[in-house]
C-alpha cells in the first residue's frame, strides 16, 4: 500500500512508519517537525516538512496518491491546549480538515486517525471506560478531538470515506517526548538520568492506562486492513484495561533504575483526571488487537532505551 503517515517523525508516527516499511509499504511522510525529530524519519520513507494546515497539502496527497492516509500530527501537550486553546484548534481542526478535504477529493480509500481514549471520555469513575462511555472532554485538546472524530464521521458519511479512529490511552515507550499524554514516564526516566528530584502532583494515586508503543503501532497495522462498514465510523479503544498509578509508575521504574533521588509532592493542577482506564474489548474482537506488553516490561524497555541514547550522546560529546 502506498501510506502517507502526517506526524510521522513524532513519537508513535516515527514507531508506525518504521513498522509500516518494514511490512512493505511505501510510505510518505508529512511532519513540521514541530515537535518530532529528523532522528526518528525513516530513510525509506519520503518526508515533506510541511505544516499539516498549509494548502500544500492538497499537492502532495494529489501528486503522492496514497491508498491510506494515517493522521498523527498535532499539538499534543493537554497543557498547551489550556494556555492556547486558538493554536491547538487551528493545528487539530483546520489541519485535520485539510487533511481529510485532500483525502476525499484525491481518491483515499481510508483515514486512520489518532484519537484519546485517555482524554476525550473525561473521568472514567467506575469500571472500565467503553466507545459507548459518554464524551466529557475537559480540555481543549480532548474538544478538538472529538470534534475530528465528528469531522470523520461527516466525510464517511458523505463522501464514503473509510475512517478508522483510534482512542490511545497514555501511550509510553522509546522516543517517547515529555510533553505528550503519558509524559510522566519519560519526565521520571529523564529526571533520574539527570539526577533531578520529580514532581508527583497530588498524592499520586491517580491512574492512567498506560499502552506500550510497540502495542499500538500494532493497532496502526491492523488498521490498514480491518473491514469497516455499517453506518458509524469504526471506533476502537487501544488500551490496556489495567490501571496504574503515577506512585506504582515511579515505583517500578525505581526498581528497574535504582535512581539516587526521591520524588517530592506538590498540589494536584487543576483539571487533571483522577482516573482514566479503558476497556480494549471491541479491538480484541474486531481488530484481532490486545495488549502483549505489561507495564514491568515495557518500562524495562523505555528505561533501557533512554539509557542507551544518553550514553551514546555522552560518547559523541
Ligand atoms: P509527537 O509530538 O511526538 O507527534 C506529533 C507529530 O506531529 C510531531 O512529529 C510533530 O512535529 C507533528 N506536528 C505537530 N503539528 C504539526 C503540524 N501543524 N503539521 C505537521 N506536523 C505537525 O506526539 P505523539 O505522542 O507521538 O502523538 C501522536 C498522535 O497521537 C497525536 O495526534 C496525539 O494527539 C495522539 N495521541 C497520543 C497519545 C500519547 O499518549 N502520546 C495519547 C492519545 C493520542
Amino acid at each position: 500500500m502506498r501510506i502517507l503517515m502526517t506526524g510521522g517523525a513524532g513519537f508513535i508516527g516515527s514507531n508506525v512508519v518504521d513498522a509500516y516499511v518494514e511490512a512493505g509499504h511505501q510510505v510518505i511522510v508529512v511532519d513540521d517537525l514541530s515537535s518530532g525529530s529528523r532522528a526518528n524519519r525513516n530513510p525509506a520513507a519520503r518526508c515533506y516538512n510541511v505544516d499539516v494546515r498549509s494548502d500544500e497539502i492538497d499537492h502532495i496527497v494529489e501528486t503522492e496518491h496514497p491508498d491510506v492516509v494515517n493522521h498523527h500530527a498535532a499539538q499534543v501537550s493537554v497543557r498547551r491546549s489550556v494556555e492556547a486553546p486558538l493554536t491547538d484548534a487551528s493545528v487539530h481542526i483546520l489541519g485535520s480538515v485539510r487533511v481529510l478535504e485532500a483525502a476525499h477529493k484525491h481518491g483515499v480509500r481510508r483515514v486512520i486517525f489518532a484519537s484519546t481514549g485517555g482524554a476525550i471520555y473525561g473521568e472514567i469513575e467506575r469500571g472500565l471506560g467503553d466507545e459507548q462511555h459518554p464524551c466529557r472532554p475537559l480540555s481543549p485538546y480532548a474538544v478538538a478531538k472529538l470534534s475530528v472524530e465528528h469531522y470523520l464521521e461527516y466525510y464517511r458519511a458523505t463522501y464514503g470515506l473509510e475512517t478508522v479512529v483510534l482512542r490511545y490511552a497514555n501511550v509510553y515507550g522509546p522516543r517517547q517526548d515529555p510533553h505528550g499524554e503519558a509524559g510522566v514516564v519519560a519526565i521520571f526516566i529523564q529526571q533520574i538520568l539527570a539526577g533531578i528530584a520529580p514532581t508527583i502532583f497530588g498524592d499520586g494515586e491517580q491512574t492512567r492506562d498506560f499502552v506500550y508503543v510497540d502495542d499500538v503501532v500494532r493497532a496502526n497495522l491492523a488498521a490498514l486492513d480491518v473491514a469497516v462498514g455499517g453506518d458509524r465510523s469504526s471506533v476502537f479503544n487501544i488500551a490496556t484495561g489495567r490501571e496504574a498509578s503515577v506512585n506504582e509508575v515511579w515505583d517500578t521504574l525505581a526498581a528497574i533504575a535504582a535512581p539516587t533521588v526521591t520524588p517530592h509532592h506538590e498540589p494536584p493542577r487543576p483539571g487533571d483526571l483522577r482516573r482514566s482506564v479503558l476497556d480494549p474489548a471491541r479491538a480484541k474482537r474486531d481488530l484481532g488487537w490486545f495488549p502483549t506488553v505489561d507495564l514491568a516490561e515495557g518500562l524495562a524497555r523505555t528505561w533501557e532505551w533512554f539509557l542507551a541514547r544518553e550514553t551514546a550522546e555522552r560518547q559523541a560529546a
